[in-house]
């Protein structure tokens, strides 16, 4: 079976992996510079002149592990030295007030960044990036498939990939529907599924003194800050935090210059620390699609068996990398006999 995956994110890879163990051969696309989809990072600049430039978790901060598939495959991967363990006590910013909120929950990152696990599960998979599709296309009744048809897979750079027996496609649902177009199964996919965030990044003049690592936001603009030296195997960073905004502010402020919204968060972050941070470098990220709405019902994979055409994706179990991983898993499984 020769199966195309749409997607090089956590799903695509986990996808990828589990057929390719069962022989198929698969061929993995993504329309970004590298794999990782939200797991992702992007190179910040340093003040350091022997460090110019290093990397820095702009999507996913860490993953917990609930499910037993994906426990034991976590096993493998910190077995591996892929991913690490990170012991962060918890703080919490309620009622004006920042507090220790232990939890006793365990908490994991990759390393040296959040990408790398996807690159690792990817491993040799033949991956074609910076490689938008755009369009899919089904032919019937191929002698050549063992199915009665055959995807083609066009790019926007005019690039047609025939010959696929099935198709994964893990993109976020807006994109899995543009994808679609008149397919029936654009139809299944629920509106508004991921909200946005806005991520920005804050290089500090001076270290902020309190000892929070890492702090679940629940009022004002923000969820989340986070120390970034304080992940393991982070080398070369120095004072530099990630805030999330949270999705209603993200909403409101989806059209911000990246002045507002630095502004924003360097106030909204000094009132959390209580302390007055400057701001040497920053840089911010906007994800249109991020996180699970809450308001709405996980999906499951959505599936035409007939087609062998797959959508699957955090969102289909409700977001989170763990997941997006058990996403993919479930749509090798549907595909191998
Ligand atoms: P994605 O990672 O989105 O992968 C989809 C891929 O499809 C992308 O690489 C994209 O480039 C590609 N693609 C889309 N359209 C096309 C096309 N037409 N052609 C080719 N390629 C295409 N989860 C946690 O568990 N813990 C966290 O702390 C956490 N924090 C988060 C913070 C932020 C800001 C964000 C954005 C997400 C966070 N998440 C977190 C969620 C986590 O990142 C996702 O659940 C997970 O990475 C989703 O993986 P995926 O493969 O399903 O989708
Ligand atoms: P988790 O159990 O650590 O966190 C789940 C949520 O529970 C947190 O967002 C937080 O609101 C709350 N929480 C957890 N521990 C807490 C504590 N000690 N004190 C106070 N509140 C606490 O991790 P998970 O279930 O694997 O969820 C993944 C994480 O990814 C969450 O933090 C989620 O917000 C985040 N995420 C963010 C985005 C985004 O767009 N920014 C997208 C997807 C996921």
């Amino acid at each position: 079976m020769r199966v195309a995956i749409i997607g090089a994110g956590m799903t695509g890879a986990s996808a990828a992996h589990q057929l390719r163990q069962s022989g198929a051969e698969v061929v993995v696309f993504d329309k970004a510079r590298g794999p990782g989809g939200r797991m992702t990072s992007k190179r910040v600049e340093s003040l350091d002149a022997a460090l110019p430039f290093y990397p820095l978790d702009f999507g996913a901060q860490y993953f917990t592990a609930r499910h037993p598939l994906f426990v034991k495959a976590l096993q493998g991967w910190l077995a591996q030295g892929v991913v690490q363990r990170w012991e962060f006590d918890p703080y919490v910013w309620q009622h004006g007030l920042l507090l220790p909120s232990h939890d006793g929950q365990s908490r994991y990152v990759s390393t040296p960044t959040m990408h790398q696990l996807v690159k690792t599960i990817l491993g040799d998979t033949p991956l074609h990036l910076n490689c938008r599709i755009t369009e899919l296309s089904f032919s019937q009744s191929s002698f050549s498939s063992k199915h009665g048809g055959e995807w083609t897979l066009s790019s926007a750079e005019g690039a047609s990939y025939p010959g696929f027996d099935a198709v994964v496609l893990t993109c976020p649902p807006a994109q899995c529907r543009q994808l679609l177009a008149e397919h029936p199964l654009a139809l299944q996919i629920a509106p508004e599924l991921l909200l946005p965030c806005w991520a920005v990044s804050l290089q500090l003049q001076s270290a902020v003194e309190h000892p929070a690592d890492g702090i679940f936001v629940k009022e004002g603009p923000l969820s989340w800050c986070a120390r970034q030296s304080a992940k393991p195997g982070r080398t070369g960073i120095t004072e530099q935090w990630l805030l999330h905004f949270n999705a209603k502010t993200s909403l409101q402020l989806l059209e911000a210059t990246p002045e507002e919204l630095v502004a924003l968060a360097q106030l909204e972050f000094s009132t959390i620390v209580g302390q007055k941070v400057e701001v040497s470098q920053s840089l911010c990220h906007r994800w249109l699609y991020a996180s699970f709405n809450p308001a709405q019902p996980a999906p499951g994979l959505l599936t035409d068996k007939t087609q062998q055409l797959i959508l699957a994706g955090d969102w289909s179990l409700g977001g989170r990398v763990e997941n997006a991983y058990l996403a993919g898993q479930q749509a090798a499984a549907i595909l191998l006999p």
